[in-house]
């Protein structure tokens, strides 16, 4: 599908993402707890993540940039104000 932009501020909702099954959500869940590995930072109800690691995870999910961002804000995982405004 066309039309979906990539989300530029990525603040993952971690609270969502625990309840989520892991057949869904394991790579993102793993990524996540790496990089707040990585960081020290245990203690947040939301990680902000780079725009960069938008686009390896996409990889992971086999999906462009613009499409894992509509699967996470479906999802919960992003709010519905991560989607870009459409310029049309
Ligand atoms: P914000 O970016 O809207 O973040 C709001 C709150 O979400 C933060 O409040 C923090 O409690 C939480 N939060 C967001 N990302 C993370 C994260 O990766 N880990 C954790 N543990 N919590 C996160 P806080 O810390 O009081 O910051 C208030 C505002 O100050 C932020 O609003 C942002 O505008 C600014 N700020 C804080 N840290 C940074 C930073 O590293 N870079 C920039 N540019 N702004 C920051
Ligand atoms: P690093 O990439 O060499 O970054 C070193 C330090 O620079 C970070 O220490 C952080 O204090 C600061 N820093 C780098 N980029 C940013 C940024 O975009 N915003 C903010 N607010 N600070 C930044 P920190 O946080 O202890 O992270 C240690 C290492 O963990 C980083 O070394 C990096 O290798 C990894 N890491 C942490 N968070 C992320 C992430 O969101 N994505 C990726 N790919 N790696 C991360
Ligand atoms: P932020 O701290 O508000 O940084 C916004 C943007 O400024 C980053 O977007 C990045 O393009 C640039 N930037 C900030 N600090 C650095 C730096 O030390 N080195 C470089 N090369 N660029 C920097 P980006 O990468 O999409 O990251 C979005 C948000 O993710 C950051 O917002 C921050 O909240 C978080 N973040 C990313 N990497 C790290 C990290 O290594 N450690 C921590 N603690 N937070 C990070």
């Amino acid at each position: 599908p066309s039309g979906a932009e990539p989300a530029t501020k990525i603040v993952i909702n971690l609270e969502r993402l625990q309840q989520l099954p892991a057949e869904k959500v394991g790579p993102l869940a793993r990524y996540a707890a790496t990089i707040q590995s990585q960081r020290g930072d245990y203690n947040g109800k939301v990680l902000s993540i780079r725009t960069e690691d938008l686009r390896s995870l996409a990889i992971i999910y086999d999906m462009s940039p613009g499409e894992l961002t509509e699967q996470l804000i479906d999802w919960g995982v992003l709010p519905p104000e991560a989607r870009p405004a459409k310029e049309d």
